[in-house]
This record gives structure tokens, C-alpha cells and sequence, in this order.
């Protein structure tokens, strides 16, 4: 075949303006930043970025960084509720001991850590299947510590009756998880910046652990069904309102979260973000809501429910795209994925004994863990503070909202009654599919991508952390390949005139 020499040229230079269009001018002043969303993924973006131009061995800096939420609040998924004046955490509430960047944030910022009440005495937990309590704990509130160090063991005998060695498979396992997933506190030496979620998966070889489901997962680990359907159904209810069928790293996930030294921020996990935010020199917009993304000529033209309109050279999504109405041009292509939602029903008042054939209140056990079946209507019942004997404020979480009569069969009183329909998190299935965490050829970046792993607030300060440093590593290879590309292109304009 034959090619004829001027379209050849005329196509070299279209390639050479349309490569040259495609990536961001080379701005003179440092590169601006978009983020969408104020979660703790948005603004651990925000604070890595700041923190990693600081010194960087590419000396790439950042300049103005705006990050946008629709609400009139930040923080997102964390989030506090107020019931008959006290608050209590309405969404992301409880940090694992080795969650190293969000104790790394309430140190930076000067936050109290505290611990759930259930470290500071042994609660009692009832594992219910709609018609009875199929296993409960023994326990006390005593004030002395023998009392509660007894009780604890006694329940470690009960729970090792029941389950058997299981148990120390299932702990095992969930250490061996997280001693992977440490790896992403290495140092950067050791540590690549990852381009993909795969990538990051594989690199710590969590990656076959979303291939299978918990259940798969646990069974090969010789895990007994009894434990599966009863105690680790429970957990994975109560953490991600969804059975052991969820893929096997989100399951594990949820089951460290079961395990002691659990943590969080006194007066409400949300100041994270609200500290980092303030820390990062950033310009937030509150009530605003992206609703178009378009690349303009390599530069990301953001427009908002408010009529504001604005440019950036690099763009984060820092929100979970299934549920949002936000527009890109050109498009992006991200796997069709359903979020679960979890419907949280605070309570102040006092559950019906009635309801789970028990004789007195005191007899219903504080934390009502749930087995997966069609009687259940609820995942759990939870205790979050007894103010007497028979007034205390409850958390239920459903995959559907209660009615106001159903509510009236579990409560024998109800004082105060507030619901949140959370988009909580991804719906796991196995094995996972990823979406990008670039989403085109430039810069627009997807923190989210990493929640078909697992969902909490440490997952996505790890996502963003890596998100900042991928967004410097690029920036700093943009710039030189730019540069390269300028002298290329002298050199074609060279050929191309003397050939003219
Ligand atoms: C009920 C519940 C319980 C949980 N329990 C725990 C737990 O105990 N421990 C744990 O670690 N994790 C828990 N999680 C999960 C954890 O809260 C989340 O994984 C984490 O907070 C997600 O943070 P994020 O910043 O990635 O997203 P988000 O917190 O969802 O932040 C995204 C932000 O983007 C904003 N936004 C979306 N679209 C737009 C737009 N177009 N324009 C502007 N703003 C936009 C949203 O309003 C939101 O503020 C729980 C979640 C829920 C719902």
C-alpha cells in the first residue's frame, strides 16, 4: 500500500497538536488542584499532596487546591448524629489499633483518641436468628477489672466450646491480612507508587483475596460453617450489611474490625477531615455541588450546582461515582458497580423483651448480632449508651428501612427516633472488578477505585496517599516528557519545513 506523502505530514502534525492538546499546558505557575469530595479520601489527598511537595526529589510543587462538597459539612461518611442531646457516630465510628495514617492524623492534629465502651467493660453479645438467641455471651459491668478479666475468660472458654480451634484459624488469618496490607506504611524506597488497584492489590498479595468470596476463602481455611453462619455472619452484617458472599479481602477486612484495641475520635471522627483540611492551605467550597467535568485542552473545567465554574490541572474524585449525577467529557469508563445501603435507625428509649421471648430488659444482650435469614428484619441492635435501666439510646442497622410499626414491636418505648439511608458501600461480589485510578490519559484521578477492596476510613487514606504520590510522579514525568515532546516537535517542525 501506498502513502502519500502530505497526508503523512498533515497527519504528523495533527498527531503533534492533538498529543500536544491532550496533556496539560505546561503551567507557569504550579499546578492546581480540583478534589471532589471532603471525605477522609478528599482531604488525605489534600494533606499528602501538600506534604509530599514539600520535598520532593523531582522538586514538583502544587498551588491552589479547592476540594468541593455538596454538603454543607465535611467529612462525609464520617459523620455524627445528635439524639436527646448527646451525639453519637452516625457512620465510619471505630479505627483499628494498626490504622497507622488515621492515628498518624489525630496526633498531627491534636485529637483525643478514645475507646469504644466495650473495651472498658465486657459487653454482652447475643447472636439472634429470628426466633431465638442461638449463642450469648456472659457479661458484667462491673467497675472492677478481676471481675471483667473473669467474665472476658469465661467467654473465651464459651466462644472456644462453641467454635472450637476455628477460632484461632480465624485469628490467624485476619493477622496474616493485615501484616500484608502493612505494607503500605513502607517506606518509599521499598514502596512503589502504584498505577493501578490491581497493582497495589497484587504487590501486596491481597489481590487473590478478592478473586474469592470470605466464605470460599474461609472454608479452604478450614474454618468450621458453624462459625461462618453463625459468628462471622454476624460480623459481616453488622460491618458491611451483607453475608459472608462478599469477596474475601473486604470480609477479612470487616473481621479486624471485630478484634480489641478499636478507637476513635472523641466528639466525632469527622474532625480528621476537618483538621487535615484546615491544615492544607486548601480553598473549600461548601454547598457545592460538581456537576460537569469536561478537559478542556488538558485542563479540567469543573461547573457547579451554583452556577461556579472552574479550571484545574489536576482533578481528584474522591466520592464513589455509582450514585452521583456527575457528568464527564469525554467520558470515563468505570465497571457498573451497586453500593449497599445501610439504613442506620437511632433510638433513644427501651427494647421490647417481648420481642425475643426474654422476660426482662436486662436480659436483652447489648450488642444483637443477626444470622442471615428472611425473619430478620434488622442486622443488628446495638447498645451505644444505657442512661438507666430502662432509657438508653440504640444504633439498628437494616438493609431496609423499619417501618414505624415494626419499630413499635422491637421498642416497647421510643423517645426519639432518627434515620440515615446511607450509600454506605460498594456491594461485594467476587471476584472484583476495579476501575481506574487514572481516568483518562492525564490527570484525573479516582480515589475511590480502591473501595472494591474494602471500605473504611483507613483504606481511603491509603488510596489517597497513594493517589498524591502517583499525582507527583506524574506531574514530575508529564513535565519532562513534555519538555522532550517541545524538542521533538522542533525537530519534526526542522523536518517538516525542509521537507516543504
Ligand atoms: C454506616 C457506616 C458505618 C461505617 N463504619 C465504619 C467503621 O466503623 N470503620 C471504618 O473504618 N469505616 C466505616 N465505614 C466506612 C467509612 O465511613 C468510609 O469508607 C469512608 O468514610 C469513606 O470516605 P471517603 O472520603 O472515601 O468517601 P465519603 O466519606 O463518602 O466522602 C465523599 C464526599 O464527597 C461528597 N460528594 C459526592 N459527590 C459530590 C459532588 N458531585 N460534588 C461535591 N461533593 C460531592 C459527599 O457529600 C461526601 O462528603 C462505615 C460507613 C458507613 C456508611
Amino acid at each position: 500500500m501506498q502513502t502519500d506523502p502530505r497526508s503523512a505530514a498533515t497527519c504528523l502534525i495533527f498527531t503533534l497538536l492533538l498529543s500536544l492538546s491532550s496533556s496539560s499546558p505546561l503551567p507557569s505557575t504550579p499546578p492546581t488542584v480540583c478534589i471532589i469530595g471532603s471525605g477522609i479520601g478528599g482531604s488525605s489527598v489534600a494533606h499528602f499532596l501538600r506534604r509530599y511537595t514539600t520535598s520532593n526529589p523531582h522538586n514538583v510543587t502544587v498551588g491552589q487546591i479547592r476540594i468541593f462538597e455538596r454538603n454543607g459539612h465535611v467529612g462525609g461518611r464520617m459523620a455524627t448524629v445528635t439524639i436527646a442531646g448527646e451525639t453519637f457516630e452516625a457512620g465510619g465510628s471505630i479505627l483499628h489499633p494498626k490504622n497507622y495514617h488515621a492515628l498518624e492524623f489525630a496526633k498531627l492534629l491534636n485529637l483525643t483518641v478514645k475507646n469504644p465502651p466495650s473495651s472498658s467493660k465486657c459487653l454482652s453479645l447475643g447472636i439472634w436468628n429470628g426466633d431465638k438467641f442461638l449463642f450469648e455471651t456472659f457479661w458484667t459491668n462491673s467497675g472492677y477489672s478481676i471481675v471483667r478479666r473473669f467474665f472476658s475468660l469465661a467467654n473465651s472458654v464459651k466462644m472456644f466450646l462453641r467454635y472450637g480451634r476455628s477460632l484461632l484459624r480465624m485469628s490467624h488469618l485476619v493477622e496474616d491480612t493485615l501484616g500484608r496490607f502493612l505494607k503500605y506504611y513502607e517506606a518509599f524506597e521499598s514502596r512503589p507508587v502504584f498505577e493501578s488497584v490491581e497493582e497495589m492489590l497484587k504487590w501486596a498479595g491481597l489481590y487473590d483475596l478478592t478473586a474469592e468470596t470470605l466464605e470460599e476463602e474461609l472454608l479452604r481455611a478450614g474454618l468450621s460453617p458453624l462459625l461462618i453462619q453463625e459468628l462471622i455472619t454476624v460480623i459481616t452484617r453488622i460491618n458491611y450489611g451483607q453475608s459472608v458472599s462478599i469477596s474475601g479481602l473486604a470480609g477479612t477486612v470487616s473481621l479486624a474490625g471485630s478484634g480489641g484495641g478499636l478507637w476513635s475520635i472523641e466528639g466525632g471522627n469527622w474532625q480528621m477531615a476537618a483538621g487535615l483540611i484546615n491544615q492544607s492551605n486548601i480553598v473549600l467550597h461548601l454547598n457545592e455541588e460538581i456537576k460537569s467535568l469536561s478537559n478542556n485542552a488538558g485542563l479540567y473545567e469543573l461547573n457547579s450546582s451554583s452556577g461556579g465554574s472552574y479550571t484545574c490541572h489536576v482533578a481528584v474524585i474522591a466520592t464513589p461515582l455509582d450514585e452521583v449525577n456527575l457528568k464527564f467529557t469525554p467520558s470515563v469508563s468505570v465497571p457498573k458497580r451497586k453500593l449497599q445501603h445501610t439504613f442506620a435507625t437511632f433510638v433513644r428509649g427501651c427494647l421490647n423483651p417481648d420481642f425475643f421471648g426474654l422476660r426482662r430488659v436486662s436480659d436483652i444482650p447489648e450488642l444483637i448480632g443477626t444470622t442471615e435469614t428472611s425473619r430478620v428484619p434488622f442486622s443488628s441492635i446495638g447498645t451505644l449508651k444505657q442512661h438507666n435501666e430502662e432509657d438508653m439510646t440504640y444504633k439498628v442497622f437494616s438493609r431496609q428501612p423499619l417501618s414505624e410499626d415494626l419499630l413499635d414491636e422491637i421498642f416497647r418505648v421510643r423517645n426519639e427516633t432518627i434515620r440515615i439511608n446511607w450509600a454506605a458501600y460498594p456491594q461485594y461480589h467476587a471476584p472484583e472488578r476495579f476501575a481506574p485510578l487514572v481516568l483518562d490519559q492525564s490527570h484525573l484521578y479516582y480515589v475511590n477505585a480502591f473501595e472494591n477492596a474494602a471500605s473504611t476510613m483507613e483504606t481511603s487514606a491509603v488510596s489517597a496517599e497513594n493517589v498524591a504520590r502517583l499525582i507527583i510522579s506524574r506531574l514530575s514525568s508529564h513535565s519532562l516528557s513534555f519538555t522532550s515532546d517541545l524538542k521533538s516537535l522542533d525537530n519534526h517542525k526542522q523536518q517538516l519545513h525542509s521537507d516543504l
